[in-house]
């Protein structure tokens, strides 16, 4: 037998989420399957959408080649955009969507020659500041693209930076400055963030961007959307001890038993991607039961409490996120997000479920 740690990928999950942030949004939705789709596998998942997404979106051309060299033929957005003319020449090499947030990025195209043009999608700064060209300077920049005769298609996109937050108000002043900036121009719409589409209806256009709700960890967990985690990463109890009063457990010895406590010791640790900084009190589940985390997390193993569950034993089942232990609710107590505790997972087995024919 070998270790018992596993990410299981619940497929039917995936297509569910996809399905349920396309109708939320109307028009057609891009599936974020950057960074190995938050940790998912990124072919799989492609994969598992390929009958149904109208396209994809990575962050980088690498990303997007090894799509294409696992027979991806969807169109495949590339979000960071080129680096230099090599990415734009893979871009027309194999039919990718190019981002272009930036006048370097401009300039590139325009040195680009190629027969078949571009798709290109615009990024407009609307307010994150990070990247885009400034509303002011949008309808230019769109011009200037326009008369390129290897330009085709020419996307208007922006990107939100507090789409999970419905209560501030900034991504109602970004949706007005997006509008004002691009009245006028001809071309596809695109705004929405998984926040954006499930939060902002009034900024839903001609295609979505989901890339978190696809892996069901809602970004705005008080309310309910009825997203589906596709993740559930798992292990099994592999040793117990039992601590008297004043007994120090693990690495550094910061957690002492105030009171006899049975610890289990978990196959799971942060070089499988478990976040070390998830403190004493961390939500896991036991045989289906809550418990939490004590002691440090160590690079293979880490411990929990098993005191409240004399029935656990060598073997027991332990999740560590999924449907009993939202992968939320780790982050919250790890002082981090959803999104970076998915993309950290390595080194554990895969194993993929599919309730439905794929
Ligand atoms: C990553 C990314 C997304 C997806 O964001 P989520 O919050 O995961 O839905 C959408 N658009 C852009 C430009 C991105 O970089």
């Amino acid at each position: 037998m070998s270790r018992p740690a596993i990410a299981r990928i619940d497929l039917s999950a995936l297509r569910h989420n996809y399905h349920l942030a396309r109708q939320r949004h109307g028009g057609r939705a891009l599936a974020v399957i950057k960074a190995n789709a938050y940790g998912h596998g990124a072919i799989l998942c492609a994969r598992a959408l390929a009958d149904t997404a109208d396209a994809f979106a990575v962050a980088i051309v690498e990303e997007a080649l090894e799509l294409r060299d696992a027979g991806i033929r969807q169109p495949i957005l590339v979000l960071e955009g080129a680096f230099g003319p090599d990415d734009l020449a893979h871009a027309t090499a194999h039919d990718l969507w190019m981002v272009v947030h930036n006048a370097e990025q401009i300039a590139l195209v325009e040195a680009h020659r190629s027969i078949r043009p571009l798709t290109v999608w615009l990024k407009m700064d609307s307010g994150m500041r990070r990247a885009g060209i400034a509303p002011a300077a949008y309808a230019a920049a769109h011009a200037r693209l326009r008369a390129l005769p290897q330009v085709g298609d020419i996307v208007l996109m922006t990107h939100f930076a507090r789409a999970d937050e419905p209560d501030v108000a900034t991504t109602a002043e970004q949706i007005a400055t997006f509008d004002r900036a691009t009245a006028g121009l001809p071309g596809e719409r695109s705004l929405c963030n998984s926040g954006g589409v499930l939060a902002w209806p009034a900024a839903h256009r001609d295609w979505a961007r989901p890339g978190i709700l696809l892996y069901g960890a809602d970004p705005m967990p008080s309310d309910d959307h009825g997203l589906q985690p596709v993740m559930t990463l798992s292990s099994a109890i592999m040793n117990i001890r039992d601590l008297a009063p004043g007994e120090a457990l693990g690495y550094g010895g910061r957690f002492v038993a105030e009171v006899p406590t049975r610890v289990g010791l978990v196959a799971m640790g942060y070089a499988d991607g478990y976040p070390r900084v998830a403190p004493t009190g961390t939500p896991v589940a036991v045989d289906g039961q809550l418990t939490r985390v004590i002691g440090r997390v160590s690079m293979d193993m880490m411990t929990v409490d098993l005191t409240d569950l004399p029935a656990a034993r060598i073997g027991s089942p332990v999740e560590l996120w999924g449907r009993s232990v939202s992968v939320n609710s780790v982050a919250q107590a790890a002082g981090t997000i959803a999104y970076e505790l998915l993309c950290n997972v390595k080194r554990v087995r895969r194993e993929i479920v599919s309730t439905t024919p794929a």
